[in-house]
């Protein structure tokens, strides 16, 4: 029985398998840790982890400490990699459940050599060669390595520095991966070296080969979307958001649509009504501007989108009746919106479009 409305998501975890085994041809024999964070960009990150880890994938990375603890609580085995920030008081449960963490600052010193859990610690440590956001700056790693190595149950699993531009600004992101070499240079002097050393997010596995280490970092790409603003990518898109109308009939010309009555009927017209709204990340900057896919055609946005619906306009549209689909992403016959498509009219990106989708949205995984 459904309970809630028509309306839902679908993951197609072959092209999910499919753009994995894409990036695990472009890079090699490089690992390859898949970031799986805000639920996956949005898909679901227990079934999108589940299926990578059953390719074969060397790890994941997520956002918090609670988003490592639900994969593992579904039995996620490979390796885990918190990227945000941990509660101190929380160390421990990250040990014993073999979670690494990241070291992000130099205060994280005065952390670990406070820990004293039975377990040891794995931590990776995130170097702010440019991204400005997390990560030690490059003058601190030496020193806080050789502080590291003193204390008995913590391990450095792993290296690692984020790009800002490599989507944009190729020469930005090399002068962040010389500085990032000549750190790697000084730790090896120092005989000291730890497994996993990585840079490439999704632009950098496109775009720049010498940034792959032995370990890639890419998220986006997984599911199929452009790291890119202006340019679309050989991947398929892994995720469709559907629905059905739930009501239609035809308005005299001269009514007002939605609240606020930025839309008046010019004629007679065949509206639709779709339960999707800007809760469920219809965003509402698509309001009198935004388009979705009816019977194989767009059909316009009219008026302002609600919390949970929207109109539409099909006038001229054969057939329409509630309980016709809707394609909001994805494709339908000849047809397509994507998540970029979306992103460009309302002036955000891709990534944004995908993680949006609310929560209610129940999601539906093709195998
Ligand atoms: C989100 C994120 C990634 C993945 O970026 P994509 O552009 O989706 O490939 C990689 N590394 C870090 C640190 C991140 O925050």
């Amino acid at each position: 029985m459904e309970f809630n409305r028509p309306i839902w998501v679908e993951v197609d975890l072959t092209k999910l398998r499919n753009n994995f085994k894409k990036i695990k041809k472009i890079v090699g024999n490089c690992k390859i840790i898949g970031v799986v964070k805000a639920d996956a960009y949005g898909h679901g990150a227990k079934e999108v982890t589940k299926v990578l880890e059953k390719e074969g994938i060397f790890g994941v990375a997520v956002a918090s400490l609670e988003e490592a603890l639900n994969l593992r609580e579904s039995k996620v085995k490979i390796p885990i990699l918190t990227l945000g920030y941990i509660y101190p008081k929380t160390l421990e449960i990250a040990a014993k459940n073999d979670i690494s963490v990241t070291m992000f600052d130099k205060k994280f010193l005065k952390r670990l050599k406070e820990y004293n859990g039975k377990k040891t610690l794995n931590i990776q440590i995130n170097i702010d060669t440019g991204m400005g956001r997390l990560g030690l700056f490059p003058s601190e790693v030496v020193d806080s390595v050789e502080e590291i190595k003193k204390l008995k149950n913590i391990r450095i699993t792993g290296i690692y520095t984020h790009f800002a531009t490599a989507d944009s600004d190729l020469s930005y992101a090399k002068e962040q991966l010389n500085l990032f070499r000549t750190i790697l240079d000084l730790l090896k002097k120092e005989k000291f070296l730890p497994d996993s050393i990585h840079a490439a997010n999704s632009a950098g596995v496109l775009n720049l080969k010498e940034s792959y280490f032995n370990t890639v970092r890419p998220g986006i790409l997984l599911y199929g979307l452009s790291p890119f603003n202006d340019k679309e990518v050989e991947f398929e898109p892994v995720m469709s958001f559907k629905a059905r109308t739930i009501f239609t009939r035809t308005m005299p010309e001269g009514k007002g649509i939605s609240y606020g009555k930025t839309f008046i009927t010019k004629k007679e017209s065949l509206l639709a009504t779709i339960p999707v709204g800007y809760a469920d990340g219809l965003l509402r900057g698509l309001s009198n501007k935004g388009e979705v896919l009816i019977k194989g055609k767009r059909a316009k946005i009219i008026g302002n989108i609600t919390m949970d619906l929207t109109m539409i306009d099909v006038t001229n549209f054969p057939y329409i009746h509630p309980g016709n689909e809707v394609v909001i992403i994805g494709k339908q016959g000849n047809e397509e919106i994507t998540a970029s498509e979306i992103a460009k009219k309302t002036g955000t990106i891709n990534y944004e479009i995908v993680t949006r989708i609310g929560k209610r949205v129940k999601r539906i995984y093709k195998t």
